[in-house]
């Protein structure tokens, strides 16, 4: 991802020189909004999953520039209409109000609905993001798209800087061309999902199912801790379940949750499903990282990433510690006890887990949001360093 960071900082090099001329407020007004919309465009580039995994398949540090970007864009979308504002002297309905009755206020209005769809986007992924699902979260992401088509046709409209330099326009041009490529290729991307038939579906505890499927074509071959996106029917939303077992089959354990593993529970043997993947690279330095102890610290059903890598790696020196609310839940507790001997330890809740911190070790932390940040904090206070820590929080 430090590859990256840096094509982000190069994409707003061609902004330096405009920078060195700006002489009063209305050019760093235009240039704040021209900077926005860079740090906007590279926003919904890395949130398209096929795409950020190419540019990488570390998702946390994907996530974190997406989430580190989105803090830069905001100030910058912010700061633009507010110093507009204050260089056309106006009151601070100028803008919120639509005004479509001539051309340029029509092209600067188009400006102020992608303002308003950006606080949407904004407020539900900052403030308020654990006041609203994670469906009314994803939905509003999706005002991203139209918002930036508007932010391109606003600011080529209105001109500014865009119109006094042709070498700044085709710039602009060649943004607004790869936008509306990964907009297309986004649409079209679920369509080149691969079949599986499902072959196997297995009750491991009260709340959570094995499903296994198999290729109808094209075979997925995940390494141990990766993820795939799995749908139901093209039209589906995709979700992402860690694999648990891989080869040319392929299992997942997968816990009720809401209404789509509600839909994976109505699924009988010989349904049709559709994968993409595989993503992550959460255990990755476990496996190839220079040999230090790992320890592996998972949240209920967060043991999913974890149970290939205890598979497949009998030389590594690997614990496993599984938080759970019943014994029942402890999934894969028989096998992972016999794979891993002591190195295997069953915490059931209201008991919290008691870790040794030392220098040499990694801890591995997968689990719900919540899980993973007291597990985390916990750890810290212990004295770990955060280079020992490695997490997958199962949510985006
Ligand atoms: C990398 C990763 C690996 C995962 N692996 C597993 C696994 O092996 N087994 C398992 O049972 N669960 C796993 N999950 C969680 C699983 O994706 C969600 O439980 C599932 O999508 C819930 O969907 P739902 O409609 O049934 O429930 P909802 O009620 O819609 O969602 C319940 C919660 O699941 C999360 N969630 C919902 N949709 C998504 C989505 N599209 N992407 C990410 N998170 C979402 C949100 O935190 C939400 O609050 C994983 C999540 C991630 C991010």
């Amino acid at each position: 991802m430090r590859r990256v960071a840096l094509a982000v900082a190069l994409s707003l090099l061609p902004l330096l020189p405009l920078a060195w001329q700006a002489s009063d407020l209305g050019d760093v007004a235009n240039l704040a909004g021209l900077a926005g919309a860079i740090v906007m465009w590279w926003q919904v580039l890395l949130g398209v999953r096929q795409l950020s995994h190419r540019l990488g398949d570390d998702r946390l540090a994907s996530v974190s520039l997406h989430r580190w970007l989105g803090g830069c864009g905001a100030f910058l979308v912010l700061i633009h209409p507010l110093l507009e504002t204050v260089v056309d002297r106006q009151g601070w309905a100028y803008v919120l109000v639509p005004d479509f009755t001539w051309a340029e206020s029509a092209y600067a209005s188009l400006g102020r609905l992608a303002f308003l769809m950006f606080l949407a986007l904004w407020l539900t992924s900052t403030l308020a993001r654990y006041l609203v699902t994670h469906r009314i979260w994803r939905y509003t992401h999706y005002l991203s798209y139209p918002l930036l088509a508007l932010v391109f046709v606003h600011s080529w409209g209105l001109g500014g800087h865009l119109a006094g330099h042709p070498w700044l326009l085709a710039y602009w041009l060649g943004l607004a061309v790869v936008f509306a490529g990964v907009v297309l290729w986004r649409l079209s991307v679920s369509a080149w999902a691969l079949p599986y038939r499902l072959v196997g579906v297995e009750r491991l505890s009260p709340t959570v199912r094995a499903y296994t499927v198999e290729p109808l074509g094209r075979a997925i071959r995940p390494r141990p801790g990766q993820f795939c996106y799995l749908r139901t029917s093209l039209r589906s939303r995709a979700h992402p379940f860690s694999v648990v077992a891989g080869g040319n089959r392929l299992t997942f354990a997968v816990k009720d949750a809401g209404r789509f593993t509600e839909r994976l529970r109505r699924l009988a043997p010989g349904a049709l499903v559709h994968l993409d993947g595989p993503y992550g690279a959460f255990t990755r330095e476990a496996q190839h990282g220079p040999r230090r102890p790992a320890v592996l610290i998972a949240g209920g059903i967060g043991v999913t990433p974890f149970v290939e890598l205890v598979r497949r790696n009998d030389d590594l020196p690997l614990s496993l510690v599984h938080v759970v609310t019943s014994p029942k839940e402890a999934v894969f507790g028989e096998e992972l006890r016999d794979r891993l001997g002591d190195g295997y330890r069953e915490v059931v809740r209201p008991a919290r887990p008691d870790i040794r911190v030392t220098p040499r070790a990694r801890y591995f932390i997968c689990g719900s949001p919540r899980f993973v940040e007291t597990t985390t904090a916990g750890l810290r206070a212990c004295g770990a360093r955060r280079d020992q820590l490695y997490t997958e929080r199962f949510d985006c």
